[in-house]
């Protein structure tokens, strides 16, 4: 594009013109990650070393982290334990993604931003260059899935109530699970068999959830 020229040359002009903001930052890197799966747990055992580098609450980084990857986890001392395996790849772009919507100035492109709330809207302001912009956060495919059953799946249910069969039904997110054999009253395990829109068949099993 035509306009990246000027802009890099706009850019090479605010470096000359203000060296002491912008030497620390001619390229936003974040540290390595350092990331151990230890059977069914992942580790980022830097996870301070990022939050610290980006200047953000850490508790805030982790929920955004743990929504996203759809696991429970918690920070313990400098590190974020994820209690599911996941891998390094996954972990990066999710910190590239908190990064771009929470952290880097979009006129920029330095992290030297601090959120602020103005009214309900949460902003994004940059103190290099003074720009603001609100912060919207874009939705994953993780995030809406995260609610959708699919056949296979092993879920807890509560059988809440008696079907016009005599099936035993219970709801999980928006789906009514119709379970043949049970009792209402009970919580089982049911496998997931077939899906039809908003209605699940499931089955009783001995198998652990798998969501
Ligand atoms: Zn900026």
């Amino acid at each position: 594009m035509a306009g990246d020229d000027d802009y890099l040359a706009l850019l090479n002009r605010a470096k000359i013109a203000c060296p002491e903001i912008t030497e620390n930052h001619e390229r936003f890197e974040l540290p390595e990650l350092d990331i151990l799966q230890e059977g069914k747990i992942t580790v980022f055992r830097n996870f301070i070393d990022v939050t610290d580098k980006v200047r953000r609450e850490p508790e805030h980084l982790l929920q955004f982290m743990l929504k996203e990857l759809g696991t429970p986890g918690n920070v313990e001392g400098r590190r974020a334990v994820f209690k599911a395996k996941i891998s390094p790849q996954a972990i990066n772009d999710k910190i590239q993604m908190y990064t771009e919507t929470y952290v880097i100035c979009s006129e920029c492109g330095l992290p030297d931003t601090k959120m602020v709330k103005e009214d309900r809207t949460l902003m994004l302001e940059c103190e290099a260059c003074g720009a603001r912009r609100p912060i919207t956060v874009r939705k994953s495919v993780r995030a809406d899935t995260a609610n959708t059953l699919r056949e296979g799946d092993v879920i807890e249910l509560f059988i809440s109530d008696v079907g016009k069969k005599g099936d035993g039904v219970g709801k999980i997110y928006d789906y009514l699970v119709v379970v043949p054999g049970t009792v209402k009253g009970t919580k089982i395990h049911a496998k997931i068999s077939k899906i039809s829109a908003k209605t699940a068949f499931a089955v009783p099993t001995t198998e652990p959830c798998t969501r």
